[in-house]
């Protein structure tokens, strides 16, 4: 059974800046742990210390398969916790869904990856043959991108900042660090990088910093919150994925399908990982023209609220022109997928992204919308954005009605106001802008969406509202 096919409650996993691998002194670990070896990070180099990235003749690497994945077996230690064993297997999960990577559940394999609470965080370089153990300290390396950081090192990648070409990128004040004769595989100096480390890692002195980003000083180094853009582009060329995986982890931007605004190419599976620093992803798009067909069994689009295929699907199947509403995550990822068939001359989509502080996006068959922390007073300076969203291929209405509804009262709504429109769009009709106890009187949609806005100045606030909608087929 796959490990990831697991149905996996994605925990919530507040990031804490961590000094990866620093070996502690007086380390007891046994030798077969690997974790004595540790020299000056948190890479083990077996049998010789390797000291050319990724030019280990294949032999490092781990197999692909006919179908074009590699599947690596990996066993974690029952000594991690079910929610410890949550957060290893979310961190996997990108891997999964990005690359041909597959962690696979070890059963007999002769090689495979062995998870184990260590006394820090690391790993071997590349497969070494036979088990390999992979080290988490239970306090302080169960986090995403700390465990992507050292699954890194296994699939045959060494730090960011050790790659040949690194002096024209950082100054590095630790002598240690040795650059090597990396090839680099001719893709740009990643700052970004989950195998960078941090500006002040390994410091012995507090405010002197250990890497100095060239020219830039203040460029952002050491992120631990998931595989970068160009850390998935690496592996994937390392191993030769077939994969069309995009990371966009700014704080807002833009993306377009291949070629756009030419026709997109035939035959693709393509996905964008979205990934903001704060929640909520907010994607709206600009332009939409996917070729239709009968339930959008050829090309579409699909949204999941989360970082993975196992996430809840916030838009299914969708194709067309001009249609698809803007999507609002629950929290701060969100992964679009685009498929197309062999036929086609659509031109494909446009969206851009940023992130919101609150809303959502509802697509169960009624529920209940609130403002901010009602029945409390709700915050002033709030923008928030709902999206209710029906299943699509069905003819359907949505059916909404206030059950409390309190905003500052002032003529025209100009300041705390609550704006519905009849459509997922930006620019979709208005249905009309409210504020004080204007009551939506029952309202009922035209289409698959409704949206719905809400704003609150820097003064007087009150109760909000709560809305209650439910979703009806109509013959
Ligand atoms: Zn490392």
């Amino acid at each position: 059974m796959n490990l990831l096919s697991l149905s996996t409650t994605l925990l919530l996993v507040l990031f804490q800046r961590h000094t990866v691998g620093k070996p502690l002194q007086g380390t007891q670990a046994s030798n077969d742990t690997g974790e004595s070896d540790l020299h000056q990070d948190d890479i083990v180099y077996r049998r010789r210390i390797q000291r050319s990235a990724m030019s280990c003749s294949g032999r490092c690497y781990w197999p692909k398969a006919p179908d074009g994945l590699v599947n690596i077996p990996v066993s974690i230690s029952t000594e991690f916790s079910i929610e410890e064993r949550l957060v290893i297997l979310e961190a996997m999960q990108e891997f999964v869904t990005l690359t041909c990577i597959r962690f696979i559940n070890y059963t007999s394999e002769y090689d495979y990856i062995n998870i184990i609470p260590g006394n820090t965080c690391w790993s071997y370089f590349g497969k070494i043959g036979g088990r390999q153990h992979l080290g988490l300290a239970k306090h302080g390396c169960v986090y995403k991108g700390l465990i992507q950081h050292e699954l890194n090192h296994a699939l045959g990648f060494l730090h960011e900042h050790a790659r040949s070409d690194r002096d024209e990128y950082v100054k590095i004040n630790l002598e240690y660090v040795i650059a090597v004769n990396s090839t680099n595989l001719y893709l740009p100096y990643d700052y970004n990088s989950v195998m960078h480390y941090g500006a002040y890692d390994f410091s012995n002195t507090v405010g002197k910093p250990t890497i100095v980003p060239i020219p830039n000083k203040s460029v952002p180094i050491g992120q631990r919150v998931g595989l970068s853009n160009l850390d998935v582009k690496k592996i994937n060329k390392l191993y030769g994925c077939n994969s069309c995986s995009t990371v966009l982890h700014s704080s807002s931007g833009i993306l377009s399908s291949d070629n756009y605004p030419h026709p997109y190419p035939k035959n693709v599976t393509c996905l964008w990982l979205i990934r903001t620093a704060q929640e909520k992803v907010y994607l709206n798009f600009r332009d939409f023209d996917i070729q239709p067909s009968s339930n959008c069994t050829c090309d579409y689009v699909r949204i999941y609220d989360g970082n993975n295929r196992n996430a809840h699907v916030l838009i299914d199947r969708f194709c067309g022109i001009g249609q698809l509403p803007a999507v609002m995550a629950s929290g701060n990822t969100i992964l679009l997928e685009f498929v197309s068939d062999g036929d086609t001359t659509s031109t494909g989509f446009t969206a851009f992204y940023t992130h919101v502080k609150c809303g959502g996006t509802f697509t169960d068959a009624s529920g209940a919308i609130t403002s901010p922390e009602y029945p409390r007073r709700y915050p002033p300076n709030q923008a928030c954005l709902w999206i209710i969203s029906a299943p699509a291929g069905r003819r359907v209405r949505i059916f909404l009605t206030a059950a409390f509804f309190e905003l500052e009262h002032i003529f025209g709504c100009r300041y705390d106001r609550l704006v519905l429109r009849d459509g997922g769009q930006r620019h979709s009709p208005l249905v009309g802008t409210f504020c004080g106890k204007m009551k939506i009187q029952s309202f009922i949609s035209t289409g698959s969406f409704l949206r719905i806005e809400f704003y609150s100045d820097n003064m007087f606030e009150f109760s909000g509202f709560r809305l209650q909608y439910s979703i009806r087929t109509i013959d």
